[in-house]
């Protein structure tokens, strides 16, 4: 009603609480696990130690040795807040001798010293879905810290960070891996092993392969976390130029330019002359 209101607004304006026992839900907890290349696209099962204030066993939260040794405060006889009459208003603040919560603990429990929570590690096991990226988080439901005065629990969060691989790179669900080839293969074609996640395989170089061309194996990338779908295995690949030369291989090759109708003088400027030529 119109009353309660009111009384909300001179609350807030006293930096008032309401009184009684407060349910305070438990803080959220972030964990930062990082997965290799691998246990990204094929997931597992981690176990993470996760410490956190949890709900004291021995009191079960009350903060008291005993049942016994709670009694209800005397000042604001259990409600946790005193009423005041100032001017025309009438203000409630929080009880200062049991601070609200209306009761006054005469003996701590000795487990948690009255603090209602202790802090305890325990290992929890976390599944891991196959194709998870780096920068999601899982969230676990009421994996987070215990509450307050029987408030909900928080959430855990597991943020995920992937480790670079040396050989393969993600791009979307497709795994991408460089292959350096020969340029002999290259323009002849061949056979070549390359490697994957599952171990490695041979692939086919088609006559005629030119640079940055990607081959595929289907199916041997990422699976999807929305459906069943899942990525490819792609090789890019890299024509390797030879820097070094015997005099053979350097007089073949200039019988094959010859048999291209190449001229091979040093500094050729046939590039340039085209060039020319196109600009007149
Ligand atoms: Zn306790
Ligand atoms: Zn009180």
């Amino acid at each position: 009603g119109f009353g309660d209101a009111f009384n909300d607004i001179f609350e807030d304006f006293f930096g008032g609480q309401r009184g009684g026992t407060r349910a305070e839900r438990g803080n959220d907890l972030q964990y930062n696990l990082d997965l290799t290349f691998e246990e990204a696209v094929y997931g597992k099962e981690a176990k993470l130690k996760i410490p956190r204030w949890e709900v004291c066993g021995d009191c079960k939260g009350t903060g008291a040795k005993s049942a016994a040794s709670v009694k209800t405060c005397p000042s604001c006889k259990g409600a946790g807040q005193m009423r005041f009459q100032q001017g025309f208003f009438s203000i409630t603040r929080p009880c200062g001798q049991c601070e609200g919560t209306g009761r006054i603990v005469t003996e701590p429990c000795p487990a948690c010293q009255g603090r209602q929570r202790t802090y305890r590690e325990r290992t929890i096991a976390v599944h891991i879905p196959a194709g998870i990226e780096s920068g999601m988080r899982l969230r676990l439901s009421n994996e987070g810290e215990h509450g307050l005065n029987g408030g909900p629990p928080g959430d855990l969060y597991v943020a995920i960070t992937v480790k670079p691989h040396a050989i393969f790179q993600r791009q979307g669900h497709d795994i991408l891996c460089d292959v350096p080839i020969q340029f002999v293969t290259a323009v002849l074609g061949g056979k070549i092993e390359v490697p994957t996640l599952k171990g490695n395989t041979v692939i086919k170089i088609p006559a005629g392969t030119q640079q940055d061309k990607i081959l595929r194996i289907k199916g041997l990338g990422i699976p999807s976390l929305k459906n069943n779908g899942t990525g490819d295995q792609l090789f890019v690949i890299k024509i390797q130029i030879p820097t070094k030369l015997t005099a053979r291989q350097k007089e073949l090759l200039q019988e094959f330019a010859k048999e291209s109708g190449m001229s091979m003088e040093e500094d050729s400027d046939g590039f340039f002359d085209k060039m020319k030529t196109f600009f007149e």
